[in-house]
């Protein structure tokens, strides 16, 4: 146990008094635990019906545990500002779209490209013929990428960029305060060695101002 750093408002003792981030640091554990898994094999007879077999399989996996309390204890969180929605929908198109043109390339190759050429030189042409391949299909959905992030929503990203900093600054806070709350294990409680307020391990929360 570390040294206490303050009494505890309901018993007036500190020998029973733990510092949270202590509690919430030796909550975990880690041992090995036997799992039970049913692996299904299926074969099939002269007639073609299948005939499932199930056989259970044991095996020995580290499980890592959490006391409750130091689950109840665990420090604030900092909370992810998502990306703007239509950003996130059109980010996820982007590989979609190389994937696209690459496949619509392959498919109208050569004969598409041989109306774009001018001069039938085979060096332009391989050239034509790799950049076109590789390039178009990632230079593209780049492009729409970093068009989306820089130009589309740019104002929806200056603001995700001020609420992002708001939040690390709140939580930041937060943090700083959880490392000064302290648990008694004799009353069940938390409370801040700051201001002396007190709650129930399950309602830390009301101890943040
Ligand atoms: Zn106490």
């Amino acid at each position: 146990m570390i040294l206490p750093p303050a009494n505890c408002p309901a018993c007036q003792c500190n020998d029973q008094v733990q510092k949270v981030p202590a509690i919430h640091r030796n909550s975990y554990s880690t041992r090995m635990e036997t799992q039970v898994t049913t692996s299904t094999s299926v074969t099939y007879d002269a007639q073609g019906n299948p005939n499932y077999t199930s056989l259970p399989q044991v095996n020995t996996v580290p499980v890592t545990h959490q006391t409750k309390l130091g689950a109840l204890l665990a420090p604030p969180r900092l909370k992810t500002v998502p990306l703007p929605t239509g950003e996130k929908i059109i980010l996820w198109l982007c590989p979609l779209l190389a994937i696209a043109l690459y496949f619509s390339q392959t498919l109208f190759h050569p004969s598409f490209l041989d109306n774009l050429l001018p001069a039938d030189s085979s060096v332009t042409r391989a050239l034509l013929v790799i950049l076109s391949l590789c390039g178009l299909s990632v230079a593209l959905p780049v492009l729409l990428g970093i068009l989306t992030h820089k130009v589309f929503f740019r104002q929806a990203n200056e603001r995700r960029r001020e609420l992002r900093q708001l939040e690390l600054v709140r939580w930041q806070s937060l943090k700083r305060q959880w490392e000064q709350f302290c648990y008694c294990h004799r009353c069940d409680c938390v409370f801040s060695a700051s201001t002396g307020a007190t709650a129930a391990p399950a309602q830390m929360q009301q101890l943040y101002r």
